[in-house]
């Protein structure tokens, strides 16, 4: 075997990287890189690119927070100490170590790691570290183009290396079997029952016309719940349910386990639904109340009396050895009508006649849920991937977006973090860019307990403010998006509140600056404001 890769050569590729801002540039570096690794490199070296330390795939966290970087920074300074060069497996070793590191002490065992590593690599080596530990390389390498890269490694059409992508969910993954099996390999790939798939996405629409218009007519509308999105494996009698996020959180759903268990006839399938925790007169209660659900891990048994889950199924993406994702929407539907039954499926319609939506939609908000969601009846599943394939529809408006920093409150809120720096994904660096600052929506205990979070994973400090790693999501409301010449995105909020905070999303879930630029324009719009209005 080859020597391996030391972590220098990954730090000059980055530094390179970082420096050009030229797409073919970018693509040439990082296949010329790709080509040059062994295999058992391909994987770790693919993940930190993309600025992570693990797979996304891989619920593994390493738990360090800024402030424990910044302390061992301050005191392993002086102590540099490089012996023999240190590898890209290395790194990916010390980084398992660190997660393998829980329970008692495990902070100071965790912080003694890292310690041992940051003692070994250079001050270029130790930029790129800190930047993977805080879970942004800001080279401009995102996932598409790592895509990109591969393709051009391999000469394997992109098409097929996104297919794989989105059905593997881990591009290091795809990195290895593309350069060191090939393309047939590539074909053969489908869903594995008890590996998460990422959640296809939905994008905004305000305006009903426009969707049907879009669709060519006739469209489903399902009633789009304000819940958390579960895909439910079952192998036999096996059962495991992960989140949005990719979590398994089969522990915390003893009864949608059980449901699965009785009322999911097929023997091997994977289905994919929202659960919605239900009040009185079986109406949704709020989704803060579901994620007391979804946190418990002891207990389960009392939970669920006390706050029951409704499951609606919507999808279904494998079933008895076949994977679905190309099979159209209606007959994925059909499928799972007949795998499930109709009484576990999402409310829906099929229609092109405006009047029958808005009616639909009424009703949808009239039953405490959040609106609608249009799907061409045509489409194939796009796991990972916000599309034009489905939009959602609700009335009033939301942007989810990252807390990126915070301010200390002054007056009541002294003490606490308590002025967010609200900030949007740009979909082409990576970059999360500011759009405005807010102190509104949050009650006083949530405001403690934010502030405890966001300490937790603290890059850096100033007189007022504390710069987070991108890991905190908000559902915000607003007014309206402005032109503003302040912040580097271009735009900014009037009267930005938080309306929840989504620990079920993760930064990539973040609302992009491309969607900000579009909710912009139709301000102008007026005729598709008045229709919204209407609707209600
Ligand atoms: P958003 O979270 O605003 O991006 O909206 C997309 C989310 O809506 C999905 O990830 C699901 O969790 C949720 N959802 C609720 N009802 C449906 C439905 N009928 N079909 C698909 N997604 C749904």
């Amino acid at each position: 075997m080859n020597e391996e890769t030391s972590f220098s050569e990954f730090a000059d590729l980055s530094e390179a990287l970082e420096k050009t801002s030229k797409r073919n540039e970018k693509k040439r570096l990082i296949s010329n890189f790709l080509l040059k690794l062994r295999e058992d490199e391909i994987k770790p070296a693919v993940t930190f690119l993309v600025g992570r330390p693990f797979v996304e795939a891989d619920s593994r966290i390493l738990e360090v927070g800024g402030r424990t970087l910044y302390r061992i920074m301050g005191k392993s300074k002086q102590e540099t100490l490089i012996q023999k060069p240190l590898t890209i497996l290395n790194v990916k070793e010390y980084f398992e170590e660190v997660a393998k590191a829980t329970g008692k002490k495990s902070r100071k065992r965790k912080e003694n790691i890292i310690k041992g590593l940051l003692s070994q690599t250079t001050s270029l080596e130790t930029k790129y570290l800190l930047r993977i530990l805080q879970g942004e390389l800001k080279i401009g390498v995102v996932e598409g183009m790592m895509l990109e890269g591969i393709s051009e490694a391999t000469s394997i059409n992109l098409e097929l290396i996104q297919r794989c992508n989105m059905l593997l969910g881990s591009v290091g993954e795809v990195a290895r079997i593309a350069l060191n099996i090939g393309r047939e390999a590539l074909e053969k790939i489908g869903l594995q029952l008890f590996k998460p798939i990422k959640p296809m996405l939905a994008e905004m629409s305000y305006n009903l016309v426009e969707v049907l218009k879009y669709n060519g007519g006739k469209t489903a509308f399902e009633y789009k719940f304000d819940g958390a999105r579960i895909q439910i494996h079952k192998k036999g009698d096996e059962i495991r349910i992960f989140s949005r996020r990719l979590n398994d959180v089969t522990e915390s759903l003893p009864d949608i386990v059980e449901l699965a268990k009785t009322e999911v006839i097929a023997k091997n399938t994977l289905v994919e639904g929202e659960v919605v925790a239900i009040g009185s007169e079986d109406r949704p209660l709020p989704f803060q109340d579901l994620m007391r659900r979804f946190r418990r891990v002891h207990e389960v048994g009392s939970m669920t009396r006390e706050i029951p889950l409704k499951l609606y199924l919507f999808d279904i993406l494998f079933l008895e050895g076949e994977t679905l994702i190309d099979v159209p929407y209606v007959e994925r539907w059909s499928l799972l009508n007949q795998t499930c039954g109709s009484h576990l499926l999402a409310k829906r319609i099929i229609t092109d006649n405006l009047e029958e939506v808005n009616a639909f939609l009424k009703s949808a908000i009239k039953a405490g849920h959040e609106g609608l969601m249009a799907k061409a009846l045509n489409s194939n599943y796009t796991p990972g991937i916000r599309g034009k394939k489905w939009f959602k529809i609700k009335p009033t408006e939301h942007l989810d977006l990252l807390i990126a920093a915070a301010e200390w409150g002054y007056g009541r809120r002294i003490g606490w973090l308590s002025n967010y720096h609200l900030a949007a994904r740009d979909e082409e660096t990576g970059e999360f860019l500011m759009l405005g600052k807010t102190f509104k929506g949050l009650a006083d205990n949530e405001f403690k307990e934010m502030t405890r979070r966001l300490e937790e994973i603290k890059i850096s400090e100033d007189n007022y403010t504390v710069y987070v790693k991108p890991e905190i999501v908000v559902e915000v409301a607003y007014n309206e998006i402005q032109k503003s010449p302040h912040y580097k995105s271009g735009f900014a909020l009037r009267f930005a509140r938080i309306t929840q905070i989504r620990d079920d999303k993760g930064p990539t879930d973040v609302d992009t600056i491309g969607r900000i630029k579009v909710l912009y324009e139709k301000q102008f719009e007026t005729k598709s404001k008045v229709t919204l209005r209407q609707q209600l």
